[in-house]
């Protein structure tokens, strides 16, 4: 395959300063949970995307000393020369490929909340944080300035000495330079306040710092957001007046949008945002610098990247997500290895990981995060030593696909994925078509790709098994993925009860399956949707059915529409959208008994609450559906006597979880089939996972 000569310029060399890009495409810092904590998975995660062909990869915010501790966020650090000894391990492995290593050099200011460190915060002035407004500020002295300035001027040094070629003077998403720049964190009169000039100076004297220290040795970067799109940073004029005044000591400008209270419309989930959204504001810094320019945007079209860099809008292709679910983006595209591109899908879950777990996933791409803990690679799948045996993968799901892709890449003689549904695709084949996921589709086209293409896997449709079809099926491996389905009784994790009176097999009661695959009919005009478990379903299936005409309520026993959502930085934009098309929401209302024509309960203060409806759509919990599985693994010596040397189970059908949990799974059990016993049949999978401390200090 050769690749489009219209993508050629994609892969010009671009010079930053004293180094020099090798490509157009850039890895943006972006937070995975690994800090300087993780040295083995930051260095094999960073260094998997130098080896696919990103000309630059980043840390995500690196604390300048512990003036500034965001703990229990996971942030690196460059405290001390220990955190930098872990961090030259990313260096390596980013040079090992050809790669300049970048570090984002970062102190939060007012938002970085001192509780490891038990330092006070530090802003311009006296303001408590919009980010967590119990946070309240020293308001920076000149000593205070004065050390900053210096501890980033030492980070730079020790970073440079650790091998990184880029660093960052990092404004952010509102940290301590935006903070000076915004009028809405500095109120001060001195110097350091009042025109834009003095408002630029803070940042300005760091940069002149920094560049006197480490500039002819590294190239200087600054991220910032131009356009706050609110009111925690700066508008676009004073974002491009920044650069004018800076430009003189700026070799790339890594520009984006939003804040760190309106994070959201950078990391823009694809509910809202287009591919390619920021352009819109980045694309116009362009007027007032010749100096390189990365943006950003979710962007993974070729096609859109090459008319990016030909408008001269942006030089390089900037990619924090997009670079997390396809390593190989670049390799792919120079390549011309298009259809391989696995595309991001917009759906945040790897920030939900990297934020709220501390340790980065990504639903559509399993290896992600486990390059080093379990060696994994994106691209390169070794031949299973259990090979020459026959796997039976009952199920098409999320956990069965991907289970079935990877053991057909690792050369198993014949792998049969079946299911019961005419399609691949189990939760996939719904979740895309609730209103906003449409871009989640790709996660099924991707798969619908790989299992035409390897010839020892067989996708057979609309064939239910049976354990006794399965213990004569023939294979001696037999994997079950057969889901998990939605409690038609409300059973719920807040009673841990089904509610009196729910019942789907009644005309009025529906569970989400019913509607978006059984066409079961919602009657009536009014419906209640009520959910007890807070993240997507019930909300898309409540601005589906206003869609088409019900007068909605979405009630739930949680405090919160949506509270999932929030992991995902789509909750507020959310609720203010279900709110705009119509859907009522009622937070705090704990269900207690359904009957025809109403649902009662007690609202937040435990008043009791009876709210009318014609129809009620029950979105509580899940439950697995295991029996199949169960009872196969009844009498295990059985199976062994017809032939079945191996039974496991992966995804839902183990616990029900999320999309990426459930791939992530399936990825699991054929990258380790071989390395259990298959005489002994297993459960479920054996744990083994690497411990990260044999890394550290090595
Ligand atoms: P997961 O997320 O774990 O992959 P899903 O619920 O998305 O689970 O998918 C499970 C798939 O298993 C569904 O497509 C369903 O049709 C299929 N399935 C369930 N039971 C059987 C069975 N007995 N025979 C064949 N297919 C089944
Ligand atoms: Fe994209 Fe979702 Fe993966 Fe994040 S988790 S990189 S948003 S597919």
């Amino acid at each position: 395959m050769t690749r489009d000569p219209k993508h050629d310029i994609l892969f010009e060399p671009v010079r930053i300063g004293p180094k020099t890009l090798r490509n157009r495409f850039y890895q943006v810092p972006h937070c995975t949970g690994f800090g300087a904590e993780k040295p083995g998975s930051q260095a094999r995660f960073r260094g998997m995307k130098a080896e696919g062909g990103w000309a630059a990869v980043n840390t995500e915010e690196a604390l300048i000393s512990s003036d500034t501790d965001y703990w229990p966020v996971v942030s690196t650090r460059v405290w001390d020369e220990d955190d930098l000894r872990n961090l030259s391990l990313m260096c390596d492995e980013a040079h090992k490929h050809g790669s300049l290593a970048g570090i984002e050099l970062t102190h939060g200011g007012v938002h970085a909340d001192g509780r490891e460190s038990r330092r006070p915060s530090l802003g311009p002035s006296q303001l408590a944080s919009d980010y967590h407004p119990f946070v309240v500020p020293k308001a920076m002295e000149p000593g205070d300035i004065r050390r900053v300035r210096e501890d980033w001027v030492r980070a730079a040094k020790l970073s440079r000495d650790a091998g990184f070629d880029i660093v960052y003077v990092y404004g952010g998403h509102s940290y301590l330079p935006l903070q000076f720049l915004s009028p809405f964190y500095n109120k001060r009169t001195d110097a350091y306040g009042g025109s834009l000039e003095n408002r630029a100076r803070f940042w300005i004297e760091t940069l002149e710092a920094v560049r006197a220290a480490v500039g002819d040795d590294c190239a200087i970067a600054v991220r910032f957001c131009v356009e706050a799109l609110g009111p925690a940073g700066v508008e676009l004029d004073e974002g491009t007046g920044f650069v004018v005044l800076a430009d003189h000591l700026v070799d790339l400008w890594d520009v984006n949008v939003g804040s760190i209270t309106d994070w959201s419309k950078d990391s823009g989930a694809s509910r809202f945002f287009p591919e390619g959204y920021q352009l819109e504001w980045t694309g116009r810094v362009r007027e007032v610098t010749a100096k390189p320019i990365v943006g950003v945007g979710r962007l993974t079209n070729p096609d859109r990247m090459a008319e990016i860099v030909r408008s001269g809008a942006w030089d390089l292709i900037g990619a924090a997500r997009p670079s997390i679910s396809d390593p190989f983006l670049p390799k792919k595209i120079e390549e011309g290895r298009y259809g391989e591109i696995r595309e991001c899908i917009g759906c945040n879950v790897c920030i939900m990981k990297a934020e709220w777990g501390n340790h980065i996933g990504c639903t559509q791409n399993a290896t992600a995060g486990e390059e080093y803990r379990r060696g994994w690679h994106p691209e390169k799948f070794e031949p299973a030593a259990n090979a020459d045996n026959d796997v039976l993968v009952v199920g098409a799901g999320p956990a069965g696909m991907e289970c079935a892709i990877v053991l057909g890449k690792r050369g198993f003689r014949r792998v049969h994925l079946v299911d019961a549904a005419p399609e691949i695709g189990g939760v996939m084949r719904w979740i895309p078509r609730l209103p906003g996921l449409g871009e989640w589709a790709r996660f099924l086209n991707w798969r619908a790709v790989q299992l035409e293409k390897l010839k020892n896997v067989e996708v057979i449709l609309g064939t239910e098994l049976t354990a006794k079809d399965i213990r004569s099926y023939g294979a001696e491996i037999v994997v079950v993925a057969t889901g998990a389905r939605w409690a038609t009784d409300g059973l719920n994790g807040y009673t841990h009860a089904p509610i009196p009176g729910a019942d789907a097999s009644l005309a009025h009661i529906l569970t989400p399956e019913q509607i978006m695959l059984e066409g079961k009919a919602v009657p009536g005009k009014r419906v209640v949707v009520y959910d007890a478990e807070g993240y997507f379903t019930a909300a898309g299936l409540a601005e589906k059915l206003v869609g088409e005409g019900h007068d909605v309520e979405l009630a739930t026993c949680l405090e919160r529409i949506a509270p999932v959502t929030d992991e995902t930085l789509e909750g507020p934009m959310l609720r203010q959208h279900l709110h705009g098309v119509g859907v009522r929401q009622r937070p705090g209302f704990l269900a207690a008994e359904i009957s025809e024509g109403f649902i009662r309960g007690t609202d937040e203060f435990g008043e009791p609450v009876n709210v009318e409806a014609d129809a009620i759509v029950l979105a509580t919990q899940r439950l697995s559906n295991e029996s199949l599985y169960l009872e196969l693994a009844q009498d295990l010596d059985a199976l062994r006597g017809e032939g079945i040397d191996a039974l496991y189970r992966i995804g839902d059908c183990v616990a029900p979880r999320i999309v990426a949990e459930a791939s992530y799974d399936g990825h699991r059990l054929a990258r380790e089939i071989d390395s259990d016993d298959p005489a002994t049949p297993l459960p479920y999978m054996r744990e083994r996972i690497v411990l990260e401390s044999a890394a550290i200090g090595s």
